[in-house]
C-alpha cells in the first residue's frame, strides 16, 4: 500500500485568518482517547457547547448496538432551524447565511444574510402550518440547488415537520414512490430548473409524479426560472405570492432530541434504496462536531460544498454542518463543466471560499480536462481547506487535486461516511492529521473502528489487517431506523457482527494505524482462493478507464473476473482489450487480469455517481430481474463498436 505521507504545509497554520481550532495530533489523539474511553461526559460537552437546548437533557444517552436501540440527549429539548438560524440572526442579521451561484455565470447571483433567512424560513413555516402541516408529517422537497430549497428543509425543521429532499434529477415513478412512501401532504418544488444550460422541469415531474399520490393535498412552488408550467386550481400555489401573508418571525416548535430531523433515501448503489431517519439532536451534533473539527469551520468562512441537497453530503455540508456553525454556504446551482471546466475554479475565485468539498467522479472529469494554464488566473488565495467524499480518491486524483487546486498550500481531507452514519467517520482533520493520498485516515472523535475478519467475525486488533469496517460504540448522529423497515434497520447494519455496527465497506489499517476503505465487502473477488477488492483493480485502470471490475461464477476458478470499462478515448484502439489485462497482471497480480473485457460508452451509476455494480453482475451472469433500478442512470452507447451490453438495461 502506498504510503507516501504529504504534511500540513507550515505556512497553512501560519497564514490560518482565525486560528485552527486544534492545535495538532498531540490534542486530536487526546481528545480521541477521552472520546472512546468517556463518551457519555465527551458527547454531552460537546452538545451543549455546539447546539443550543431550550431545555437541557438529563440523559447522554442510552441502548445498545447489539439491540439496534440507541436514543441521544435524552430530556432535551431543541429546534434544529432555531440553532442553524436564530441564534445567529441575533447574534449578528448581517451575516451572510447563504450565497447561491447560478448555472449561467452571466447571471447575478444571490446572497441571503441569517436575518433574512429567519424572515424566509419564518413565512414558509408558517405557509407550511396553513397547509395543515403538523409536528411529525413529511413534507418533500423537490429542488434544483436554491436558497429556497434550504428555506423548505428549514421551515419544516421549524414547525417539527420532516423533510424528505428527493434529488431533483429523480423521475416521476422515483418521485412519487418516495411522496407515497412519507405520505405527504405537501410537495415543494419550482417552475424549473436549470443545469448545464438545460431547464430540468421540476413542476412538470411532480405534477406526474402526485397524479398517483391521493395523499397530496398542496403543491407549493417557487417561481425560479419563470418558465411555463401547467397548473392544478385548488392544489397548486405559488409560493411568491402566498408567502406574503405570513409574518416574518414565528417562534420554533420545541423538538425532542430523538424527534425525527429528516427522511432520506441511500444512493442505492447496492440494493433497494433504503429510507433513512435522522434524530434531530443527534445528526446536528454530528455536522457541527465535524464541521468544526473535520473542516475547521469558523463563522467567517465560506464553505462550498459541491454536493446536491438530494444526497446526504448536501443535507450534513451545504446545509446543516455551516449553518449550525453560523458561516456562509455558497451553493451552486450548475455543473463543474458548464459553461467551461473551469466553472468550480470560477465560483471559488468569485465568492472567496474558504472551503471546497467534492467527489471523484467530478476530480477525474476535471483532471482529464484541465490544464494548469487554464486556472491560472483564478484566485484561489482565501481557499484552506479542500474535501473528498463517496467513494474512494486514487492517489493520483488525490496528488492532482492537491496540486492544481490547493497549489500544495492546502489540506485537503478525504472524508469517509454513509448517508446512514450522518457525518463523517474515518477523515483527516484539516491542517491537523499529515494526509497520505487515497487514504481516509483516522477516525473522528467518538468512532470507535474496528476491522473483522469476515469469516470468522473475530475483531482484527492492530496494525497491518484487512477485513471489514465496523463501529463498536454508538455515536449521536447514527441513522435511528429505516422508515417502514426496522427489521432491515437490523439486518443491515447490527445483526451481520452482533455488538458492532456494519458499514458493509471493506478496510485495511496500515503501519500507522491509517484506515483505506477498500470498497464494498461485496465487491471483492475471490479467483482460486484470491481474494482482490474490485476497487484495486479499479483504481489500476483508471488513468485510462472508468471500469467495474465484476466477479462471476467460474467452474475452474470459483470466480472469474470481468472488467466493463468506459474509455476515455472517442475511437477504440485495436487489440485494447489485451492491453488492459496485460496492464492489471504487470501491476497488480496475473491471478487479477480479467477473463473477459467488455468496452462498453458508460457505465451504470446512481444519480450520485456511483457504479451499480450489481447490475452489470446480473447483466454478465444471464439474470433477468435487476431489481430495483429507480437510483439508476446509464445513457446507451451510441459506438458501434460497444458491446450491447448497457442498452439492454
Ligand atoms: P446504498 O447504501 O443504497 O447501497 P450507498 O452506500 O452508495 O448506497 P451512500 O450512503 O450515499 O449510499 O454512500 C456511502 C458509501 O459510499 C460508503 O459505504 C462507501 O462505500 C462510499 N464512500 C463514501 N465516502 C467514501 C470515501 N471517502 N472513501 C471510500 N468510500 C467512500
Ligand atoms: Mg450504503
Amino acid at each position: 500500500m502506498d504510503s507516501e505521507v504529504v504534511h500540513v504545509p507550515a505556512e497553512w497554520r501560519a497564514q490560518h485568518p482565525h486560528g485552527a481550532h486544534l492545535t495538532g495530533m498531540l490534542e486530536y489523539r487526546a481528545l480521541y482517547e477521552e472520546s472512546i474511553r468517556s463518551p457519555n461526559t465527551f458527547w454531552a460537552k460537546q452538545a451543549r457547547e455546539l447546539l443550543s437546548f431550550s431545555h437541557g437533557f438529563h440523559t447522554t444517552h442510552i441502548g445498545s448496538l447489539a439491540k439496534g436501540n440507541n436514543a441521544w440527549f435524552l430530556g432535551g429539548e431543541l429546534n434544529a432551524s432555531f440553532c442553524c438560524v436564530d441564534r445567529h440572526a441575533i447574534a449578528d442579521p448581517d451575516r451572510v447565511a447563504i450565497i447561491h451561484e447560478p448555472d449561467d455565470s452571466c447571471d447575478a447571483s444571490r446572497e441571503i444574510t441569517y436575518g433574512d433567512l429567519l424572515g424566509h424560513v419564518s413565512r414558509l413555516a408558517g405557509c407550511l402550518r396553513a397547509q395543515g402541516v403538523q409536528k411529525g408529517d413529511i413534507v418533500t422537497i423537490y429542488m434544483p440547488m436554491i436558497p429556497e430549497a434550504i428555506f423548505a428543509m428549514l421551515a419544516c425543521a421549524r414547525i417539527g415537520a420532516v423533510h424528505s429532499v428527493v434529488f431533483a434529477g429523480f423521475s416521476a415513478d422515483a418521485l412519487r414512490d418516495r411522496i407515497q412512501d412519507a405520505n405527504s401532504k405537501v410537495v415543494i418544488t419550482t417552475d424549473e430548473g436549470r443545469r448545464g444550460g438545460k431547464a430540468i422541469p421540476t413542476k412538470a415531474v411532480v405534477d406526474t409524479a402526485v397524479r398517483d399520490c391521493p395523499c397530496v393535498s398542496t403543491v407549493l412552488t417557487f417561481k425560479h426560472t419563470g418558465g411555463d408550467v401547467s397548473w392544478t386550481a385548488g392544489r397548486d400555489m405559488w409560493c411568491d405570492e402566498e408567502l406574503k401573508k405570513y409574518p416574518s418571525y414565528i417562534s420554533s416548535e420545541p423538538m425532542h432530541s430523538e424527534d425525527y430531523l429528516f427522511l432520506l433515501y441511500t444512493s442505492g448503489s447496492t440494493g433497494k434504496p433504503k429510507g433513512v431517519l435522522h434524530s434531530t439532536a443527534g445528526y446536528l451534533l454530528g455536522a457541527a462536531m465535524t464541521g468544526k473539527y473535520v473542516f475547521d469551520i469558523h463563522p467567517k468562512d465560506r464553505f462550498f460544498c459541491s454536493g446536491d441537497i438530494g444526497w446526504i453530503t448536501g443535507h450534513t455540508y451545504t446545509v446543516y454542518a455551516p449553518l449550525v456553525l453560523g458561516c456562509t454556504t455558497v451553493i451552486f446551482e450548475g455543473t463543474p463543466a458548464y459553461p467551461s471546466f473551469t466553472r468550480y475554479w470560477e465560483v471559488i475565485s468569485k465568492h472567496a471560499a474558504t472551503h471546497f468539498y467534492t467527489a471523484p467522479t467530478a476530480l477525474r472529469l476535471l483532471k482529464s480536462k484541465i490544464k494548469k494554464r487554464d486556472v491560472e488566473e483564478f484566485n484561489m488565495s482565501q481557499l484552506r481547506v479542500l474535501g473528498s467524499v463517496g467513494e474512494p480518491i486514487a492517489p493520483d486524483t488525490w496528488k492532482w487535486f492537491y496540486n492544481s487546486m490547493g497549489d500544495q498550500k492546502m489540506t485537503l481531507t478525504d472524508t469517509y461516511w454513509q448517508t446512514e452514519t450522518g457525518s463523517h467517520i474515518v477523515a483527516s482533520l484539516a491542517g491537523v492529521t499529515p494526509m497520505k493520498p487515497g487514504c481516509a485516515s483516522l477516525p473522528c472523535f467518538g468512532i470507535d473502528l474496528a476491522i473483522i475478519d469476515p469469516v470468522s467475525g473475530e475483531e482484527l486488533k492492530g496494525n497491518l489487517v484487512v477485513g471489514v469496517l465496523a463501529i463498536k460504540q454508538p455515536w449521536p448522529s447514527m441513522a435511528r431506523t429505516i422508515k417502514g423497515n426496522h427489521d432491515r434497520y437490523m439486518d443491515t447494519y447490527f445483526n451481520v457482527y452482533k455488538g458492532y455496527y456494519f458499514t458493509g465497506d471493506g478496510a485495511y489499517r496500515d503501519q500507522d494505524g491509517y484506515i483505506w476503505i477498500r470498497g464494498r465487502v461485496d465487491d471483492v473477488v475471490n479467483v482460486s482462493g484470491h481474494r482482490i477488492s474490485t476497487s484495486e483493480i479499479e483504481s489500476s485502470l483508471l488513468e485510462h478507464a472508468e471500469t467495474a471490475i465484476i466477479g462471476v461464477p467460474d467452474e475452474l476458478t470459483g470466480e472469474a473476473i470481468n472488467a466493463v470499462v468506459s474509455l476515455k478515448t472517442p475511437v477504440i484502439p485495436l487489440g485494447i482489450e489485451q492491453e488492459l489485462i496485460l496492464h492489471i497482471r504487470q501491476s497488480i497480480a496475473p491471478f487479477a487480469a480479467p477473463k473477459k473485457v467488455f468496452i462498453v460508452k458508460d457505465l451504470p451509476k446512481t444519480r450520485s455517481g456511483k457504479i451499480v455494480r450489481r447490475i452489470l453482475r446480473k447483466l454478465l451472469t444471464g439474470e433477468k430481474e435487476f431489481g430495483d433500478i429507480s437510483t439508476v442512470r446509464c445513457s446507451s452507447p451510441k459506438n458501434e463498436k460497444c458491446q450491447p451490453l448497457i442498452l439492454r438495461l
